[in-house]
């Protein structure tokens, strides 16, 4: 939106595992409110990619700016208060606790009214989530837990939700529902990083995309125009996609 900072800039930033570079030197700039899709074999450095901006691993070189300000060094825990969260790949729910206290645990720093209020809100955006709010989040199925784990990210009011492969070894039916929830959170003003493998639905829905090839990016384009890549059709955009 004009006028508004750029939800995310990443100017050259590296990114790697001790000693060893993963990511050597990208560049990305992200709209307030823009759904931006990552896609890339595997090991391209995608989920590294997600690490790094949410402070979970140290930069090796370059800037990260998240709201007009420089992020570079602050810490997963800052990041989160400010409004950036993370969904992990593979549905991290606390099996052992009922979907509710899942819930209260993504909000534990809001006071008790508000609380009770964005339980309320994501119980009717969500209305699997409000049935089982008093089951054990370990026994719903698999797209559920997914479902909670983004849902348990939202109870902070992020700006910027990055999502890390959340449809992930789901049932087709499941994946609809899933983008279908990604699609919401979009339509209600939070800017979303996605990685993807199914990468059609995924750029179907993306304002832009991005490809990412050995820790660079070798291609970008409105979402549309990726779709419609033949060179990417025929290496990413298969049978899953
Ligand atoms: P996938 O789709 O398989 O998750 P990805 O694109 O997310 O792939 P990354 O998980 O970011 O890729 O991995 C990028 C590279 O970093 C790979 O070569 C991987 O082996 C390496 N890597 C990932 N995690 C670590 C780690 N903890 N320590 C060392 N190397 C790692």
């Amino acid at each position: 939106m004009k006028g508004e900072p750029l939800i995310l800039e990443l100017k050259s930033i590296a990114l790697g595992y001790g000693k060893m570079t993963v990511i050597g030197d990208l560049s990305l700039s992200m709209n307030c409110g823009e759904l931006v899709v990552v896609i890339g074999a595997n090991g391209a450095g995608k989920t590294t990619l997600l690490l790094g901006i949410a402070g979970l691993l140290p930069k090796q070189r370059g800037v990260v700016n998240f709201s007009g300000q420089n992020v570079t060094r602050t810490a997963t825990h800052r990041l989160a208060r400010q409004g950036l969260a993370l969904v992990p790949e593979g549905r991290q729910v606390f099996g052992a606790m009922t979907v509710l206290d899942n819930l209260r645990l993504g909000g534990f720093r809001v006071g008790r009214a508000l609380l009770r209020q964005r339980v309320a809100e994501i119980f009717d955006q969500f209305p699997i989530l409000a049935e089982r709010q008093n089951g054990l989040a370990g026994l719903l199925s698999g797209g559920e837990q997914q479902m909670l784990a983004m849902a348990r990210a939202m109870m902070a009011t992020p700006r910027l939700l990055l999502l890390d492969e959340p449809s992930m070894g789901l049932a087709p039916k499941m994946v609809e529902q899933i983008f279908a929830m990604i699609a919401r959170l979009r339509a209600s003003g939070i800017s979303i990083l996605l990685v993807e493998q199914n990468a059609r639905m995924a750029l179907e829905l993306a304002d832009r995309g991005l490809v990412l090839e050995t820790g660079r990016i070798i291609k970008t384009g409105t979402g549309r125009e990726l779709a419609g890549d033949s060179s990417i059709a025929e290496f990413y955009l298969g049978k899953n996609g």
